[in-house]
């Protein structure tokens, strides 16, 4: 019998392999939208390689978005009955699947990426693109939120840069970089996480090999939005989804 969690548990270990070198560890977590009310996101301490569906808790949206809308309020308790809790990061990932209607969410800490992030260039990569196949997948831009404190400041300060996205660009980004912490891939479905985490993951060594051979050309920015807005680019972006997100 299929288990409703099959495709998170499925992506939550391919995002794990260590040969990805996305995450070490009990590294990263995962999320999915359950229904309107409530979504399953990895447990925390859980390894991501080698996690189960006995690894994840269901819990409600409500008491992340009260939380977040009022802080200064006790954390939600939501310790399930087999001792297992929500990962620390469960607020973002509320605010997240809620505010920019997703169905999945993907967290990694990529070392290719990471190099980026905790680097001067971390805008520069994240506000430009370099090739075609990554504005198809990742958008024409990224959103870069500044370091925070992981937990509750983290989703509260994204949460602030992500409405100010949406107001400039009219749609939520695919992709979020954390400063100095890692990326958060937003889709559809679980194959559009795992494509558009390997698609930054390419593009960071992309970036880090044109800057050893004298600095990184980006596409001008009328190119990448022209790239976009392109039909035939907009079906192989639907195709991608489609092929790859079978649930
Ligand atoms: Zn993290």
């Amino acid at each position: 019998m299929t288990n409703p969690l099959d495709s998170l548990v499925d992506l939550t270990r391919a995002l794990g392999q260590p040969a990805m070198d996305y995450v070490i560890i009990g590294e990263g977590n995962t999320s999915m939208a359950v229904d309107a009310e409530s979504f399953a996101i990895k447990a925390s301490g859980q390894r991501m390689r080698e996690i189960a569906a006995d690894g994840f808790v269901t819990v409600p949206f409500a008491p992340y978005l009260e939380w977040l809308d009022n802080p200064e309020a006790p954390a939600p308790e939501l310790t399930q009955p087999d001792g297992l809790r929500p990962s620390i990061e469960a607020s973002f990932h509320a605010m997240l699947l809620h505010d920019c209607r997703v169905n999945f969410i993907g967290h990694t800490h990529p070392t290719a990426v990471n190099q980026i992030l905790c680097s001067p260039y971390a805008a520069d990569f994240a506000e430009r693109r370099r090739f075609p196949d990554e504005v198809v997948l990742c958008g024409p831009i990224s959103l870069l939120a500044p370091y925070a404190d992981p937990g509750l400041p983290l989703a509260i300060e994204m949460r602030k840069h992500l409405q100010d996205f949406i107001a400039q660009h009219g749609e939520a980004p695919k992709l979020i970089l954390l400063q100095n912490h890692g990326l958060i891939a937003l889709g559809d479905s679980a194959g559009e996480i795992l494509n558009i985490t390997a698609m930054a993951v390419k593009s960071a060594r992309i970036y880090l090999g044109a800057q050893q051979l004298g600095g990184v050309v980006s596409l001008p920015e009328r190119e990448v939005y022209h790239l976009y807005g392109r039909p035939d680019e907009i079906y192989r972006r639907r195709r991608f989804v489609d092929e790859n997100g079978a649930e």
